[in-house]
């Protein structure tokens, strides 16, 4: 059972129904939070090879190229018509170099090392849910809206799931893939360590009496725009008020204190507040419990890094939990989950720590930003951020624990099964037949459903050996 219908709970849910075992998802809203229709999120390089290796790429990257299209729109009004691809459409936006940002601050590569880099795909994530909750559909997966899990207490072989009207459900397995907020991640225990808010960004639609663009100030900053694009304010000494909807007066006082006007704001709409609140739990699974996306981790959204950190969760769990959970895998099989996505949360929180720390605007930040511009190459940075530097547990062969890059290979997973590339391997591979594709090739390579490399090499024994450990005996 999957508690939660977000990005992160319906790309488990179509994981864990590929692997064979069609979970139970639950959601507390009736119907999608129509506010997501509007947020636009980005979907890094990483994730997009994810996406590409269940067919999801190319509905992702249609919607990233209708988000640049209403971008070049408001730029230049003369480009609505003139179909282009996304290349096309960034360069004439003067986008083509820019490879993503750190801290606001745009990452341009200047002398041609990055080409072979792109930048987050920028889509509205009601949208991507609607492609992912679709995919849940075709799979048959029973998404039950209007339900709320109150309480969870787990046992030794089942997990008793109270709902709020009184009912209860029994289920082998729980995932929490409920939010920030995560109701289940309170009821079974899981601990939450981390640091406070040093900032708070307040973000709404307004017509604002001041000058349009980007101001670092020495009160915080200021993004002014027209309607219907959003404006913010920045402040690094938080308001502790952080719950509530954000009001006009709230979004005027802030724009005064950073202004340093006396601008009125009468109404607002689409508010937002949002904090660099940091906090992970130690362990992603307790027992017979285990959480995904944000329920295992919060930090602050500038950098745009949580929907694409859960998406990954969920990708490194599903196949997991199915073969565990189809008594086809022991359950030690779990435990790599937290061992392989923990430590990638924690480095998204310390760099998303060292953003804020960054977005300060006093002359020192001012000068380190400075520096870190000067850089020759920006390229560690854009890889962190699209992802593309995680590799899990390094074996022998310098392939083990990176991801698979080969566009035939990320198409052959398409079905969520393993794959085993090199010809004369077959037959070692023949009794985990119902798990792994086998197709031809040189060299010996074993993929993960997840698109990481288990194995590689031309030994049989240890093929075997990497085949019993990940896909169960
Ligand atoms: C302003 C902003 C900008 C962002 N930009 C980016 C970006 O550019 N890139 C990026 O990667 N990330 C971005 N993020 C972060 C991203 O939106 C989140 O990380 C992502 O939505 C997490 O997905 P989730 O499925 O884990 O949680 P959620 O999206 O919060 O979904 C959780 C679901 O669980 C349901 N639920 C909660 N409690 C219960 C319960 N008790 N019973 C039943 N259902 C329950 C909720 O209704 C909800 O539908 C941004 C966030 C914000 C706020």
């Amino acid at each position: 059972m999957i508690v939660g219908g977000g990005p992160v709970g319906l790309f488990l849910a179509a994981e864990l129904a590929l692997a064979g075992v069609t979970p139970l998802v639950v959601e507390r809203l009736t119907e999608p939070d129509p506010r997501k229709g509007e947020d636009d999120r980005g979907i890094t390089a990483r994730t997009m090879r994810t996406l590409a290796a269940r067919g999801l790429a190319d509905a992702t990257t249609a919607l990233a190229e209708a988000a640049v299209r209403r971008l070049a729109r408001l730029a230049d009004p003369s480009l609505v018509d003139t179909p282009k691809d996304l290349p096309a459409l960034l360069e004439s936006l003067g986008m083509a170099d820019v490879k993503g940002d750190f801290a606001m601050l745009p990452l341009v590569d200047r002398n041609g090392t990055m080409t072979d880099l792109s930048p987050p795909l920028m889509v509205l994530q009601g949208e991507f849910e609607e492609i992912l909750a679709c995919r849940v559909a075709e799979l048959g997966v029973p998404v039950r809206r209007g339900v709320e899990v109150t309480a969870v207490a787990p046992g030794d072989d089942r997990v008793t799931v109270t709902l709020a009207d009184g009912s209860e459900i029994e289920t082998a397995w729980l995932v929490g893939c409920d939010g920030g907020r995560s109701t289940v991640r309170r009821c079974v225990g899981f601990d939450f360590p981390g640091t406070d808010p040093s900032m708070v960004a307040r973000i709404a639609v307004a017509d604002i009496d001041l000058a349009h663009g980007f101001q670092r100030l020495p009160t915080g900053m200021l993004a002014v725009a027209p309607p219907p694009a959003p404006s913010m304010t920045i402040e690094f000494d938080p308001d502790p008020t952080r719950d509530g909807e954000l009001t006009a007066a709230e979004f005027e006082a802030s724009l005064r204190r950073v202004s340093g006007t006396g601008v009125t704001v009468r109404e607002i709409a689409a508010p937002t507040r949002i904090t660099d609140n940091a906090r992970q739990t130690s362990t992603y699974r307790r027992g017979r419990v285990l959480l995904a996306g944000d329920a295992a981790h919060v930090h602050s959204p500038i950098g745009g890094q949580g929907l694409n950190l859960g998406l990954q969760d969920a990708a490194n769990l599903g196949w997991k939990l199915g073969l565990v959970a189809g008594g086809r895998a022991p359950e030690s099989l779990l435990d790599t989950y937290t061992r392989e996505r923990h430590p990638v949360g924690a480095e998204v929180l310390r760099n998303s720590r060292a953003e804020t720390a960054l977005l300060r605007t006093d002359p020192q930040i001012e000068a380190l930003r400075a520096l870190l511009a000067e850089l020759p190459t920006q390229r560690h940075l854009v890889e962190l951020m699209n992802g593309l530097h995680i590799r899990y547990e390094p074996g022998e062969h310098p392939l083990t624990g990176t991801f698979v890059d080969d566009p035939h290979a990320l198409e052959l997973l398409r079905a969520g099964r393993g794959l085993l590339l090199g010809g004369h391997l077959h037959e070692t591979a023949a009794a985990w037949a119902d798990r792994i594709t086998t197709a031809g090739g040189e060299d010996g390579v074993l993929v993960r459903p997840d698109g990481y490399i288990a194995w590689a090499g031309t030994d049989p024994d240890g093929l075997r050996a990497a085949l019993i450990r990940w896909f169960g005996p």
